[in-house]
């Protein structure tokens, strides 16, 4: 247990909403919060920002082709850590 059904449905449904700053702090801090707690809500997030960013870099260069910098951008945002060597 330990996570809210109520909660995670909610963050289901906000998730986009978090992303793009329409929620209002109190609603984020309830995501975030959730977010750290649950694993598919924080990957969700990581998820979205990974989306946010590549928009707002292709946005950003009106309509120019994407630097390669734009992967590096994503990829810290982004979800998968880098692969660790045993
Ligand atoms: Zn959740």
């Amino acid at each position: 247990m330990g996570i809210e059904r109520n909660d995670h449905l909610w963050s289901q449904q906000h998730l986009s909403h978090y992303v793009a700053g329409d929620l209002r702090l109190r609603a984020r801090r309830r995501l975030d919060r959730h977010a750290r707690d649950c694993v598919d809500c924080g990957r969700g997030v990581r998820a979205m920002h990974s989306l946010v960013y590549a928009m707002q870099g292709l946005g950003g260069l009106g309509g120019v082709s994407a630097p390669a910098t734009i992967f590096d951008r994503v990829r810290s945002a982004g979800s998968t850590p880098p692969p660790r060597r045993a």
